[in-house]
């Protein structure tokens, strides 16, 4: 079988899922996308970091229009919380960074792959290998496909890592990430990328395109992590929504309980300098993420393979997670492309 020729199964249709998927077709794969979600992503992106040369290479190869809405910064101004309460400026750090909008990264990815490859609402539950003759794949409604290469880009939670590497674990990385998105024009501030360091964590807040796609100043939104060291046992409460429904590892904007809020805010107000305390107070919705990491010492078994979040987690794990995606991807139809064989 040449490997420019394969039938590939994506589990997953979120970054990684449609990366591949528009990079396999692309060297004349057969590709289907089987995402289990029926919602639209498109709406619940915050900001993503691009490097310009990344941003370049994924518009010269047209995985992204040319001109994908990006807002950039030139520096990164430290802050501490002075004694008196007031923000301390510690150091202006010079540095380039594109900022896109994750929704619109998302939606730019999709809209390359075709419709009739994507199939949403179908969820993944196991697999088998077939030998010389492929894949079957298994879907919870009791049908089955079949593939000759089988691509896991099912995020952090990846049922496929937890069949490939029955023993691989993920490691409680002992912090949370609070984030949030307000208006620009609720909160007008400075340009520049802000992150504010003291001892439990650090918080950064960035100006990232509207889902519109607006960069303009006062039409931007402006987006903010706070990254808390938190004990293991806390997490049960964090994760506990407004219905009293025990989540995983997230909760989406609007499920954080009220008391969790006014504690987030509470603690704002207590451990940050004052410019980044008001924003985090400002967020009607914040919400939250732990932090895990995952490591294992292959990426792929037989005709199996995983990508994205599924396949690694490195700290800071919310920064990097979308660029690590695109990259696998882009790297993988290299290496099909320069072996006649997946052995
Ligand atoms: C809606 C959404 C918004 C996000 N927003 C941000 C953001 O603003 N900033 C940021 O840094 N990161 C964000 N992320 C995370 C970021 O996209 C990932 O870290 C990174 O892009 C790697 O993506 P991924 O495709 O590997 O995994 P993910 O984006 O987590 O996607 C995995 C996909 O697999 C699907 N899936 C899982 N199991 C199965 C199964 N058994 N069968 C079928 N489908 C399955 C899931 O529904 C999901 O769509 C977001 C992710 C999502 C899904």
């Amino acid at each position: 079988m040449q490997t420019d020729k394969l039938s590939v199964a994506i589990i997953g249709g979120s970054i990684a899922g449609c990366a591949a998927a528009i990079e396999l077709q692309r060297i004349g794969c057969t590709v289907n996308i089987y995402e289990q979600s029926e919602a639209d992503f498109s709406e619940r992106g915050m900001g993503i970091g691009a490097p310009v040369d990344f941003l370049s290479t994924c518009q010269d190869r047209n995985l992204l229009d040319s001109d994908i809405p990006n807002t950039s910064f030139t520096s990164r101004l430290f802050i501490k919380r002075a004694d008196n309460g007031d923000d301390a400026p510690l150091w202006p750090q010079p540095m380039f960074s594109k900022i896109l909008n994750w929704g619109l990264l998302f939606s730019n990815l999709r809209k390359r792959v075709q419709d009739t490859s994507y199939h949403r609402g179908v969820q993944l539950t196991g697999f088998k290998e077939l030998g010389e003759s492929g894949i079957k794949i298994l879907f919870s409604d009791g049908s089955q496909g079949h593939c000759d290469l089988l691509l896991f880009a099912d995020g952090h939670n990846s049922l496929g890592r937890k069949l490939l590497f029955p023993h691989s674990k993920i490691d409680y990385a002992g912090y949370v990430a609070w984030r949030g998105s307000i208006k620009e024009s609720s909160f007008p501030f400075q340009d520049e990328a802000l992150i504010a360091v003291h001892d439990q964590g650090h918080f950064m807040s960035l100006y990232v395109p509207d889902g519109d796609g607006s960069i303009e100043r006062g039409q931007r939104n402006l987006t903010w992590i706070w990254y808390c060291l938190a004990d293991e046992s806390q997490l049960k409460r964090f994760l506990t929504d407004r219905k009293g429904e025990l989540h995983a590892t997230n909760l989406p904007p609007g499920a954080v309980t009220n008391n969790n809020k006014k504690n987030l805010y509470r603690q704002a107000e207590q451990q940050l300098p004052p410019t980044s305390a008001r924003i985090i107070c400002a967020t009607a919705e914040p919400f939250i993420q732990t932090i895990y990491d995952i490591s294992l010492p292959h990426y792929s078994r037989g005709s199996a393979c995983l990508l994205g979040d599924a396949s690694a987690l490195a700290r800071p794990h919310t920064g990097s997670g979308a660029i690590k995606a695109i990259s696998q991807a882009i790297l993988l139809a290299k290496s099909l492309q320069q072996h006649s064989s997946l052995k």
